[in-house]
């Protein structure tokens, strides 16, 4: 027993208190909380996360790691005290590099900045935000510079979301993604349209709630570990890892938007719920990074749930659920419904296959940006540019343009996007090395059964939390580094079916 291990393991363990204690603050805040106790709450949220932080950056964090240096040295990479210490050492080095100044000038930059873009994305109004993005440019250029010794600027920020993942090679992965999803995209566009109509007729609330958290329990999601309440943007939170609970909103008129976003943050909820138990209560019990927690959302919503094999055992189901509105609507109508592919606007209405173009050339912009290649004024008219040649459809507007998402306005320009076409690209590759392991599992998917897939993504991916850098993990699950093969294998068959290509 090392004392100082223990030490340090007790510090850790009151700020994850403090941390789980504001993250059911602002949990409360997102469900139940009335409108009255907002600006306390924002305070209380303010104060827990100071405390934290303080606790964190304390000297004594610092030196008990150096003295655990010799300690780590001994042991195996792979043990749970190596790793516990090595992740901390990066959390800390992390938190202790940014200057306490330049943090709360930061916050409130980007709190003021997000005020603006509040008013000024109703008011189609980029020029309201256009200092406010320019000073977060620069902000984004120093943070990044209090980490010296990067290869590209945005390494470093890139690391708080998808840490060792480097700007070049993701670019490179992008760029390959988007030369071959452009002609896919064109090709579906050119076939005709997919009637979703079978999706937008009325289904009642509390059938819909009914059916989406029947599906995902049967995925393995534990509601003795687990729950799901009512929310206005959907999302999974974690108290511990006896408490990880997803929220949904469901739409009366749009039977796919509950559906989805279930099978989503019950793919994140998991994940952390197949996370070793004795890793409770430390940094290790985490996610270990943005792309790799998206992959679990969306192999659970998409090839999973949006699947054929799933929907043979569950079409009959939903049909009995609703006989009035899908009584008569055939499984093949509404796998094409549920399967619908357009070029659209708006990143968080796309398919699974534009969603990637749309994400890409925002992270093609943040390093644009941050090279100085593109100038904040130019966003605007660079946006459209990009759509149209992507998508084929451009923004008459900035509303539905570059100021649609909350991201650059409400933290960095540097990292905020590429986690999720990661994540795609992920899902298939360890969905991939899943099924050539356990080929059962596609069968088991079409007779309902889920275990056999969640056990080999429990093995392989869950139980290790963060112990592994998303590098790391992806290689051991996969025996190979990141690549798209899967994901375009995945993509090409699927709608080569469904659109006759
Ligand atoms: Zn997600």
């Amino acid at each position: 027993m090392n004392t100082q291990y223990e030490e340090l393991k007790a510090r850790l363990l009151e700020i994850n208190d403090l941390e789980s204690a504001a993250a059911l603050l602002y949990w409360d805040q997102s469900t139940y909380m009335p409108p009255g106790g907002a600006a306390a709450r924002g305070r209380q949220l303010a104060t827990l996360g100071q405390l934290a932080h303080t606790k964190f950056t304390d000297s004594a964090i610092g030196r008990l790691l150096d003295a655990l240096r010799p300690y780590e040295e001994q042991l195996d990479y792979d043990s749970d005290e190596a790793s516990l210490i090595r992740v901390t050492r990066r959390d800390y080095e992390r938190a202790v590099n940014l200057p306490a100044a330049f943090v709360a000038a930061m916050y409130s930059h980007t709190s003021e900045a997000f005020t603006v873009w509040t008013k000024a994305r109703p008011e189609n109004n980029f020029a309201a935000v256009q200092p406010y993005l320019e000073k977060t440019l620069e902000l984004s250029r120093q943070a990044a510079d209090f980490f010296p010794g990067y290869e590209h600027i945005a390494d470093p920020l890139i690391d708080w979301s998808d840490y060792g993942m480097k700007a070049t090679s993701v670019r490179a992965i992008f760029a390959d993604l988007r030369a071959q999803l452009v002609p896919l995209v064109q090709a579906i566009a050119a076939q005709p349209v997919a009637d979703d109509s079978c999706l937008k007729q009325h289904f009642p609330e509390d059938r819909q709630w009914a059916v989406g958290l029947e599906v995902v329990k049967r995925f393995g999601y534990d509601l003795e570990r687990g729950r799901q309440d009512k929310t206005h943007h959907p999302f999974m939170t974690k108290f511990s890892l006896g408490d990880v609970r997803i929220t949904t909103r469901v739409n009366e008129h749009d039977l796919g938007e509950a559906l989805f976003g279930t099978f989503h943050e019950a793919g994140h909820a998991l994940y952390e719920q197949g996370i070793r138990m004795d890793f409770d209560g430390t940094p290790l019990a985490s996610g270990t990074s943005s792309g790799v927690h998206e992959s679990q959302s969306r192999l659970w919503e998409n090839i999973v749930g949006r699947g054929r094999p799933f929907w043979q055992h569950f079409y009959p189901k939903l049909q009995a659920e609703f006989p009035e509105q899908l009584g008569s609507v055939a499984l093949d109508t509404f796998y094409r419904a549920i399967n619908k592919v357009e070029r659209s606007l708006i990143r968080t209405d796309a398919d699974e296959v534009t969603y990637n173009l749309h994400v890409i050339m925002r992270f093609d912009f943040e390093l644009d940006l941050l090279e100085g290649r593109l100038a904040v004024r130019d966003l605007p008219e660079a946006w459209r540019a990009r759509y149209q040649s992507d998508l084929g459809v451009a923004s008459p507007d900035d509303r539905d343009g570059v100021l649609q998402d909350v991201h650059w306005y409400a933290g960095l320009i540097g990292g905020a996007f590429q986690g999720y076409a990661l994540g795609n690209i992920l899902s298939a590759q360890f969905f991939d090395s899943a099924v050539r392991a356990q080929p059962a599992i596609i069968d088991e998917m079409a007779a309902g059964e889920f275990t056999t897939l969640r056990n080999w993504l429990t093995q392989h991916v869950y139980q290790h939390g963060r112990k592994y850098t998303a590098p790391e993990l992806v290689e051991r699950a996969s025996g190979q580094p990141l690549n798209t093969e899967p994901y375009l294998r995945y993509l090409r068959t699927k709608y080569a079916e469904l659109y006759q290509l």
